[in-house]
Order: C-alpha cells, then structure tokens, then sequence
C-alpha cells in the first residue's frame, strides 16, 4: 500500500506461547515481535521496528488473527511492507481458513480488564471498560455526503467478525491523493485496493456495506490492540480516534498492571466456531 514494493508472504504455525513474530526472510530470518515494545511509527498505518528493521501496515492481519482466534504464529515475508491485498481482512481470513486452525492444549490467557481507563486528546477519545467478553465500538465523522456520522458495535464472539468487520475495506480520497504520494505514502493505492472517495461519492462502487468506512476503524482498532499480544475482555469505545491513539491506549494498559489481569476462560466459545469449510464460504 505505501512503499508500493512487491512481497511475497507466508503463514506458519507456532509452537504455544510464541504470540506473532514476523519474520523477514530477506534479512536472514531477523524476528521481530508484534508487541507493543517494538512499536515504531503510526500514522496512516502501523509500523513496528526492531533493530532498524521494519514491518510495515500490521493492523489488517493482526486485527485477522484476533476475528479467526489465531495467538501463535510466524509470519514470513521477505520485504518490509505486508500486502494490501483488498484492503480488507477478508482475503486473511480466507487464507487462514482454508490452511485451518489446530487448537492447542494449553487454555488461552486473556487480558481481562479491572478498571477503566480513558483517552483524550482534542476531540478524540478511546477508552477500555471491564467486561467479561471483548467488544468494540467506534464512532466517525468524516465530511463527505457518503459518510458523516457513523458508530458501529460489534461483540467479537459467534463469527460475527468474520461477517460484518473482515470484508470492510480501507478508503482514501482523491484530495488528499497527492499530498500523500509527496510524503511518501500510497505509492501502491488502486482502485483494487482501497475506496476512492471523490467530493461527492466514490469512484469504485459499490460499498460492501452503507457504513463500510466506521467498520473498517473497527477492523484497524481490533488489529492495533492485537499489540498487546492478547486477546482483551474489555468493552473498547473510540470516538474519532486513530492509529497512533489505539497504540497509545495498548502501552497504557501495559504499563499499569492495576488497569487489569490475566485470566483464562472457561468452557471457552471460539471466534471461529462454525465448521471451517463453511466458515470460508460465509466470509466469501
Ligand atoms: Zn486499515
């Protein structure tokens, strides 16, 4: 999407307790983590660095690997942006359905929030609330006749990613095309990739859903607080937030371990629950 370079990319399984490390196989197989520590630049997407070493626009398939339950993996790519794709999770997801999920023996640790805490910063705000399941609820306001002001709530359990937050593509809009391509931004955007808003609507219709552009916030929250290397109980609510926010919201629950506890589940309900082959075609 932004360095517009090609890369070819590779998901593997991981041994328990392994989280998500990204692998750069240009680099001779240097590792880096996707944990809130190696948290590099944010601003239209998110980066993480280590050692000089980049991964560049994370937030798509973390936020894929939180909707499938996937808490282990290595992820192999040999350059230092992860493909576009769509600009959606869903082919991810499809990806990830299709190779399947091995559930591993030990039970999953869960980040389960014991106070609230909430972000401002001008208009802009994020908060977590304790709950006993992980749900997220954002709100925009974007000036354009197609947007305005939308909020979406989704509880993440039942599939219901896979349904209504996974197909949700990113958007960008023609005025503030070149400004972007001068920062050196979006140098591989394209219609195929991403929703070209013009002054009154868009150039590639049609819209997976009327409110595709809240969801999307949605898919890039899920994939940001993925950083916290786990799977969060908690109620999220942004308001006009963005990537650098959700960021600062993971390093402030992880700063202060009276904010929460770890805790298992039990008689755990999977994200992905329904059998795999027709989960894949329900997210098609
Ligand atoms: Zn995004």
């Amino acid at each position: 999407m932004h360095s517009g370079a090609p890369v070819q990319l590779r998901i593997l399984p991981a041994p328990v307790g392994t989280g998500v490390v990204f692998r750069r196989t240009d680099l001779d197989g240097f590792e880096v983590e996707a944990n809130s520590h190696n948290v590099a630049r944010v601003s239209y997407a998110t980066s993480l660095m280590k050692k000089g070493v980049l991964i560049s626009t994370t937030e798509h398939l973390l936020s894929a690997f939180i909707g499938c339950g996937i808490d282990n993996a290595v992820v192999e790519l040999d350059n230092l942006e992860l493909p576009i794709l769509d600009g959606s999770a869903r082919p991810f997801v499809e990806a990830i359905l299709s190779a399947g999920i091995r559930k591993q023996r030990r039970p999953r640790t869960y980040l389960r929030m014991r106070r609230d805490l909430e972000l401002r910063e001008g208009g802009k705000f994020i908060a977590v609330y304790p709950a006993e399941s992980y749900s997220v609820s954002y709100t925009i306001d974007f000036p354009h006749p197609l947007i305005g002001k939308e909020t979406f709530r989704v509880e993440l359990s039942n599939g219901s990613y896979l349904k209504h937050i996974a197909p949700a593509r990113t958007f960008g809009s023609r005025e503030d095309e070149h400004a972007m391509r001068d920062m050196g931004l979006i140098r591989g955007a394209s219609r195929e990739n991403c929703i070209v808003l013009t002054r009154q609507g868009i150039e590639n219709p049609p819209l997976r859903f009327a409110d595709e552009f809240v969801r999307h916030k949605v898919l890039d929250l899920i994939g940001d607080l993925a950083l916290l290397g786990k799977q969060i109980l908690g109620n999220v609510v942004a308001d006009r937030a963005g990537h650098a926010m959700h960021t600062a919201l993971v390093s402030r629950i992880l700063r202060d371990r009276t904010l929460w506890e770890e805790t298992t589940v039990e008689d755990e309900q999977e994200p992905v629950s329904v059998p795999l082959r027709a989960a894949a075609q329900h997210a098609m």
